[in-house]
């Protein structure tokens, strides 16, 4: 009998075995998958800035007698869609350095109130621009054990699409707060909002909304993957809520201590 107890147990062990290499084998055809994907979204993103490129200059070399006007404006068109070659691939270098395990995080104690003043002073000429009024609400001092240089910039996304998505006049609002546990930061803006049925995707590479897609004021789509890794990071986590064409709130929760 002694036996047969072992036997059955023996079976069961294969089985788990099997179920544990199906699994991982599954993981692995989603890992590749998506790597071929994010190879194929890269390829189309960087092609389109370089077919622009492609017809301006022909258009210019091979077409006689060009006024001189249109030299300047089709110099001026390339030098936008470079810029935005430059904007892709310096976004993706962030995203891959994120995804390289072996770069240490450099985890400091940080006071959150300042950082994220400091990000606010950078914006306010942005937000001039457009007359949006940046307000900023705290009522005590936070602590965090984070790596503010990946911090600021996940924080500085948020702020920024705030203002790009808000119509002129709007207000983007900031505020700070913190439990015993997290530190919490939202960004609230009365712009444009985002559907429901997208308000999941826009955290994924390169995805941008309907509404957005083809707006000049567009960026990569690549900077709220950033903001999301690098919470992720940090142990924490990040939702949106949002109505269409009255605006959306981002907030972002931080472990005060995640070591
Ligand atoms: P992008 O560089 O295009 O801004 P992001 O990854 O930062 O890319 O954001 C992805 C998309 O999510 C944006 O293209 C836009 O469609 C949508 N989005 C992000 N933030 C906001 C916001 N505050 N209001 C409305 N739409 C937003």
């Amino acid at each position: 009998q002694l036996d047969q107890k072992v036997d059955v147990k023996g079976k069961d062990e294969i089985a788990e075995l099997g179920n544990a290499f199906n699994h991982m084998a599954e993981q692995l055809q989603r890992v590749e998958h998506s790597r071929q994907e994010f190879v194929s979204n890269v390829s189309h993103e960087l092609k389109t800035p370089l077919s622009s490129i492609k017809v301006l200059t022909e258009s210019l070399l091979f077409q006689e007698n060009v006024p001189v006007e249109m030299y300047k404006e089709f110099f001026m068109d390339i030098n936008s869609e470079v810029d935005r070659l430059n904007n892709i691939i310096s976004d993706l270098l962030t995203l891959v350095r994120l995804d390289q395990t072996e770069v240490p995080m450099n985890i400091q104690t940080t006071n959150l109130n300042d950082m994220t003043q400091a990000i606010l002073k950078r914006l306010i000429p942005l937000a001039k621009k457009k007359d949006i009024k940046l307000i900023y609400q705290s009522h005590k001092e936070i602590f965090v054990d984070i790596d503010e240089v990946k911090l600021t910039l996940a924080i500085s996304n948020l702020i920024e699409n705030a203002i790009k998505y808000t119509p002129e006049g709007g207000e983007v609002r900031v505020v700070l707060q913190s439990d015993l546990q997290d530190a919490q930061i939202s960004v609230e803006d009365t712009g444009i909002g985002i559907a429901k049925d997208e308000q999941s995707k826009i955290f994924e590479r390169f995805y941008r909304t309907d509404k957005t897609r083809n707006r000049e004021t567009g960026g990569t789509g690549l900077g709220l993957s950033i903001t999301y890794r690098t919470v992720i990071m940090h142990n924490g986590s990040i939702q949106v809520e949002s109505e269409e064409g009255k605006g959306s709130i981002f907030t972002v929760q931080i472990p005060i201590r995640h070591l």
